[in-house]
Formats: structure tokens, sequence, C-alpha cells
């Protein structure tokens, strides 16, 4: 194996208080030397200059949907790993809304077995909560959580029954693994396509109103206070999500959540952009808006995501987390109504997030705790999201003022589905190292 040095590169670590101009040396996949200047290294050693970029320990992915098996039009393990090491992530946790779901222990055992022999980083699944994700029936937890898994959801649905929720969550208590939620009350969500406000008024689309996901999320903090089980809630949305989750952190009940950058980043507003840039033909077509904007949860306005914004900060807001979602060109191609929800965000996670801190809304260091050190903490694996000495050498390099236009064609995952496309961002992941090994 190569011996790699990163030279010079302002090094950020948050497990070890770290915020300086370091070097960098690995050898045998491990970080062996961490010091201001290393003059003595073999001659075999291939150096990467990192000099006005950042060094943080590879990004950390809690949610990611990798479509494999059965929906491999829309990504590979393959693609879906590609994609995330071009984005500077070492570790994506890949969701079970495949096809079979990944619910019983052959799906699972395939999933890793394809992540080992397709896999470019490290792949951890997460296990279906229902089976079939019907919510209906558990899983097999304990059986289950010996594979590795690292938690249980059906994301993509919510577990409607509070009972059923309520037994999960007792579950987590022998499991040691959260229950992730994608909260949602179905009958108040049932045919909106974007967020209920002025917007959806104004192009007469059907709302989705923020009690949908605030009210799931109140059952749920007081079902984990029940049983004291594990809860984390998937892509909060809402000021109300905040609200409640910095509500259920004082009490000290055992309640996490994450947020996507796009929730962080834009509001329902954005879907003017594209038509806005539309021809007038375009807007006459049957597709005027850009349904790449359409994502569950939606878009909403900009009091939330000034909330998200202050729940990243005050850390009611454990992680940031993709939701990468990709789609095929037909899934997207086709009325708002019609159209899938979700984003392909692995490649461009970075560059949103980074928005936030040229606008000097979060520090960088908050960025990189929230990638790195805190999901690792989320998911059980404090050998991850670190530059100790002696760790594998999970390492990205960025340089956060580099600009750029974001081109889906381009992207390495197979779905092209971003809003973003054609934006002009700021911050692109300049290598991604996984276990000492130079994977973009
Ligand atoms: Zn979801």
């Amino acid at each position: 194996m190569e011996n790699i040095l990163i030279t010079q590169g302002r090094t950020i670590d948050c497990t070890q208080n770290l915020d300086s101009v370091m070097d960098i040396f690995i050898s045998n996949g491990k970080i062996t030397k961490l010091e201001p200047k290393i003059s003595n290294f073999p001659e075999n050693t291939t150096i990467i200059s990192a000099k006005n970029m950042i060094v943080s320990p590879g990004f950390i992915d809690m949610h990611c949907h990798l479509r494999e098996p059965g929906y491999t039009k829309k990504e590979t393990i393959y693609s879906a790993t590609k994609s995330a090491a071009k984005g500077g992530f070492t570790t994506i946790c890949a969701m079970p809304n495949t096809k079979p779901t990944m619910d019983n222990k052959s799906t699972i055992e395939l999933v890793l077995e394809k992540a080992k022999t397709n896999g470019l980083i490290r792949v951890l699944p997460i296990a279906a909560a229902t089976k079939k994700r019907a919510g209906n029936e558990l899983t097999n937890m304990h059986e289950l959580s010996k594979l590795g898994v690292i938690g249980f959801s059906d994301d993509g649905d919510p577990i409607e029954s509070p009972n059923m929720m309520r037994q999960a969550l007792s579950y987590s208590l022998s499991t040691n693994l959260p229950i992730i939620n994608h909260c949602e009350v179905k009958e108040l969500s049932s045919n909106g396509v974007m967020n209920e406000g002025f917007t959806s008024m104004l192009l007469g689309l059907t709302g989705i109103p923020n009690s949908s996901e605030d009210s799931m999320v109140a059952r749920d903090i007081s079902l984990a206070e029940t049983t004291g089980g594990k809860l984390h809630i998937a892509h909060a949305s809402t000021s109300g999500t905040m609200e409640l989750i910095k509500l259920a952190k004082d009490k000290g009940l055992n309640v996490t959540c994450e947020v996507t950058p796009h929730h962080l980043t834009l509001t329902d507003k954005f879907i003017f952009n594209k038509s806005n840039k539309a021809k007038d033909t375009d807007i006459l077509s049957s597709n005027p808006y850009d349904t790449n904007i359409k994502v569950a949860p939606p878009l909403r306005s900009q009091k939330d995501v000034d909330s998200l914004i202050q729940g990243l900060l005050n850390d009611t807001i454990d992680v940031i987390a993709t939701d990468h979602a990709p789609h095929t060109n037909s899934d997207k191609n086709c009325t708002f109504e019609e159209a899938a929800n979700g984003i392909s965000n692995l490649e461009t996670a970075l560059s949103s997030v980074l928005s936030l801190y040229h606008q000097k809304s979060i520090p960088i260091t908050k960025i990189i705790e929230k990638l790195t050190s805190s999901p690792a903490k989320l998911i059980n694996r404090p050998d991850l999201g670190s530059l100790k000495l002696n760790t594998n050498a999970d390492i990205t390099i960025f340089d956060p003022n580099l600009e750029w236009i974001v081109n889906s064609n381009k992207f390495a995952s197979k779905g092209k589905n971003t809003p973003l496309d054609g934006e002009k961002v700021k911050g692109k992941v300049i290598k991604t190292i996984f276990k000492g090994k130079i994977i973009e």
C-alpha cells in the first residue's frame, strides 16, 4: 500500500479539538503521523499539497438511497459509492427501501457483499423496521442487529401505527440501535406535492402542511419518553420539529435528528428559479416547474430554514445527512404531480452547506462536526469521523473557495435529478481518501 503525505492543509478534527495547519502521514491505510511539519518520510510517498484547503475526516452520511437491489436503473452500489467519494464521503448508510426490502438477513447480507465487491467506500445498511416496510409486523430486529446494521427505518414512508412505533422503540432498548422515522402523517400530506403556503397557493399546487411532520414528531417523542427508546428523526424540515426536539433534548430523552443540505439552504420559492429561466414555450408546456425540487418532506419557508440553521448551531440537530435519492429522467420528466420525490445529493452536499459558511451563518467547524464526528457517534462508530493516530485513514480534502458550475450530466451518480443543475456553487472536494487509498 502506498504512503501518502498531505501537507499544510487547514486540518479540522472535532474529536481532538483541532483546527490548525498540519501535515498528515498515511502508511498501511492508517494515519501514523499528525504534526505541524513532517520532513522525514520514505521515498515512495505520494505527496498531496493541501495549501489553502481544508483537511477533514472523511464525511459520513447516515441517510442514502442506494437503490440496489431492485432499482438499478436509478442507482447501483457502485455508482452511489463513486458519487459519494466525489462528494467527500467515505461512509454512507443505505436505506432499506430496495426490492426486495432490506427486512431480512439474506438481503442485508447481499447488500454487504455487493458493497464489499463493488463499493468504493464503506456502506453500512439500515434495516427495515417493519416487514416489507408495510407497517404491520416488526422485522427480526435482534437477528438483524447482529449483521452490523446501524438502525431501523421504513424511510420513504413513516411508521404510521403508533403501536408499531412503540414496539419498535421498545426493541431499540435491547439492540441499542435507533428507530429512524420519516415523520409524515399521510392523512395531512395526502395529495400534496409541495410546501403548503403562499407559493403553493399561487401555483395552484396542493400543499403539504408543516403539521403533517410536526404531529408525528410530537407523537414519536411521546413514545420515546414512554419507552425510553432511541429515536432518530429523519430529514427534519420544520420550525415546529425544531421546537419539539429541543424540548425533548432538554428533558434528556434519547432523541436525535438530522437535516438535509436542501432543507438547510432552499425554500419552496426555489421552484421559480428554474421557471424564471425557462422560455415562454416551456411554461406553456405540460411541465413548467422544475420537478427536481420535489422532495419529501418538501422544501419549506424561510422561517423554517432559519430555524433549521439555528437548530444546527445550538445542536438541536445532530447531523447533516443527504437523503440522496437518485431517480431516472422519466421519474422526473413528467408533471409535478406525477414526479418522484428526491434529489441526487451526494455530489453537491458539501457546496450546499458551505454556502452557509460563506454567508457567515454557520462556522466551518460546526459543518465538519455535523458531517463527521457527530454521525460517527450516532452510528456507534467511534473509530470513524476522526483523524486520531492509528485510525483508518478516511480523509476528505476540499477547497472551500473553489467555484464551479453544477453539471448533473457529469455526476457519477446515475441520478441526474438536482435543482442545482446549472447553478454556480462554491467549495469542491479535491481528494477523498478511504482506508489510505485515494478514491477520487
Ligand atoms: Zn424519508
